[in-house]
This record gives C-alpha cells, structure tokens and sequence, in this order.
C-alpha cells in the first residue's frame, strides 16, 4: 500500500518534470517577449517617422505658399514702384507748368498778366480776366496738390509691403529651420528603425530556432488565442466546398479535404489566426503547402492549410512565428490545380473538418 501511494507519488512527479502540456522554455519565453519588444519599439519608431514626414510635407506647402505670396508682393512692390516714377514725372511736369504761371503772372507781372488785366476794356471783364487767372493757377496747384498726396500714397502703400515681404521672409526662414530640425529628426529615427529591424531580424531568428527545436522535440504547444478563424483570402467565394466530390484532374470520387477560395494570381493569403509555421515547403498535390500550428483549442491541436502557392510567393519559414490576418504568401496554381485560387484547410489534430464551420464569414 505504501508503497503503491509512493510509485503514484512517483508518477505525478515524473509527469510534472517531464514536459506538461504548455512546457515552453524560459528562453522562448525571454526571445519571444524581447521581439514583442523590439516589434513594439519598431511601431514607435515608424510611427514617429510617419508623423513626421507629414508634419514636414505640411511645411513644405506652407513654405510654397509663402514662396508664392513673396513672388507675388515682389510683382506688387514694382508695380507700385513703377507707378511712383510715374507719379514723379507728372508732379515734375506739373511743378514746371506751374512755376512757370507763377513767374509770368509775378515777374512779368506789369507786361503779362497785369496788361491782360489793365487792358480790359471794362471793370467787368477786369474781375472776369481777374478770375480766370486765379483759377488757372489754383487748378495748377490743385493738380499738383492731388499728384502728391497720390505719391505720398503710394509711398506709404510701398513701405508697407516691404514690411509684409521682411515679415514673409521671416516666416519662411522660420519654417526652413523647422524643416531643417524635423529632417535631422527624421534621419535620426531611421537609422534607429534599421538598427531595430536588424535587432528584430536576430530575434526572429532566435524564435524561429527555439520553434523548431520544440517542432522537433514534439513539444510545441501553446493555448489557441481564441475566437473564430480569419477569412484567409480577399474573395469569400467559393469555388469549390468540403466534403466528398470528384477530383477535378484525375476524374474519381475524392474527399475535398478543404475549401477552394477564388482568387486571382499573387492576391493575398493571410493567416487564419496567430501561431507558428510547421510547414513551408513544396509538395507534389498542394504546390508550394503551408501549415500553421494555432496552438491547443478544446484539448486539440489547431492547423491550418494553404495550397497552391509558388515559391517565390511565399513570405514565411518554418518555426516563424505568425499574427492573425498576416500575409503569409499569394494565390497561385501550383500542384494539382486547374486555375488561381486557394486551397484552405483546418485540422484537428490530423483530422481535416469543414473549414466554413471555422471561419468567421
Ligand atoms: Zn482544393
């Protein structure tokens, strides 16, 4: 009796120490949460890039905006400089004339002017003469009088966009050195992304080892991260369902061990749910076969298929570790197909069951 107690004690204690279903080794532990971790690093950083090259592509149209406006002032600024000398010229020309009133009607007063005036022949039309005279010289000097402050005008108006093109200017220069500090930023955070990816290339290495070692060693399990599987594809149509059909080359009644998702060449395979590849390699009926392990879901291994993909299509190794909705390869019609689509399957264990039962629609 006791002794039988001690064997089962035994037992247990040898099933505990002997790997438990979801035994992982630390180090997979560690490698896998230093990638989550430099993947994480790596969203920051990229973001931070994108949030720059928008911030810096907003600058660059403020500064063409800017660069326009000036172009624009500069046109403003000639014009009215043009008008200025033109204003010039006719107060020049309107000056003489009246100085040249002024003199007659002062200095040759006594044979000019006054003989017009004495040599009326009435005292009305001295006044009338009189009068005339007065105005030709008020309109003289009105004239020049309305020239000037035209010029002062414009004077004034072209002070004030040199000061709006100094203001300008100043802008520009601002937003140039904002350019200037956000390219340096922005130089600086990509040689931060490509030290990381190089950092996230040595880790996914690392986990694809410790992947495949356990693949090897029988040991690889984890818990399926729950939910229904992803629609593999970009088309949910169907070309050819589960269950028993005849095989479309070789004529016989064979189980479709899957489903047929239309697609056109190279459109996008995505993997159903998170978990490892366990097989990426060529095979004579399904082409180029992928299979990812999802994991243990109600006490049973999880995987799923994709067929008919060629080599050059496929973006995954063995032991990679995968997300849900990740490419994986693309639609192909290598193997035993008669067109592009995919050939997508889900296992329980070795077990293939319809996979529409699987799937979120
Ligand atoms: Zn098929």
């Amino acid at each position: 009796m006791r002794k039988g107690i001690l064997l089962a004690a035994a037992v247990c204690l040898g099933l505990f120490i002997s790997s438990p279903a979801w035994a992982v080794p630390s180090s997979a532990v560690k490698s896998k949460s230093e990638l989550n971790q430099v993947r994480q690093q790596k969203g920051q950083v990229q973001g931070k890039i994108k949030q720059l090259n928008e911030k810096m592509k907003a600058n660059q149209a403020e500064l063409e905006r800017l660069e326009k406006e000036s172009y624009r002032i500069d046109d403003e600024i000639l014009r009215t400089q043009q008008e200025i000398r033109q204003i010039n010229a006719k107060l020049t020309r309107q000056q003489a004339i009246f100085k040249q009133r002024v003199r007659r009607l002062y200095e040759q007063g006594d044979f000019g002017f006054m003989r017009t005036l004495l040599t009326a022949d009435s005292f009305q039309a001295f006044l009338t003469r009189f009068e005339t005279m007065r105005l030709i010289v008020k309109q003289d000097r009105n004239l020049f009088d309305s020239y000037f402050k035209w010029k002062q005008a414009k004077t004034r108006y072209e002070s004030s966009l040199v000061q709006l093109k100094a203001e300008q200017k100043k802008k520009a220069e601002e937003a140039k050195a904002a350019y200037d500090r956000m390219l340096a930023d922005l130089k600086k955070n990509r040689v931060r992304l490509a030290e990381l990816e190089g950092l996230e290339d040595i880790k996914e290495d690392e986990v694809r080892r410790i992947n495949l070692s356990l693949l090897h060693s029988g040991r690889l399990s984890f818990p399926y991260e729950g939910g229904p599987l992803r629609w593999p594809a970009n088309s949910h149509e169907i070309t050819s369902p589960y269950g028993p059909r005849v095989h479309p080359l070789k004529g016989v009644m064979r189980p479709h061990m899957g489903i047929d998702i239309h697609g056109n060449y190279n459109d996008p395979v995505y993997a159903a749910a998170g978990g490892v590849v366990v097989r990426s390699g060529p095979s004579l009926g399904y082409g180029w076969i992928i299979v990812i392990y999802h994991g243990k879901k109600g006490g049973q291994d999880l995987f799923t298929w994709y067929g008919h993909s060629y080599e050059n299509q496929v973006l995954v190794h063995e032991g990679d570790e995968v997300k849900r909705g990740q490419r994986i390869s693309g639609i192909g019609s290598n193997g035993f197909s008669t067109g592009p689509h995919l050939h997508f399957e889900v296992r329980l264990g070795e077990k293939a069951v319809n996979p529409v039962l699987y799937l979120s629609h």
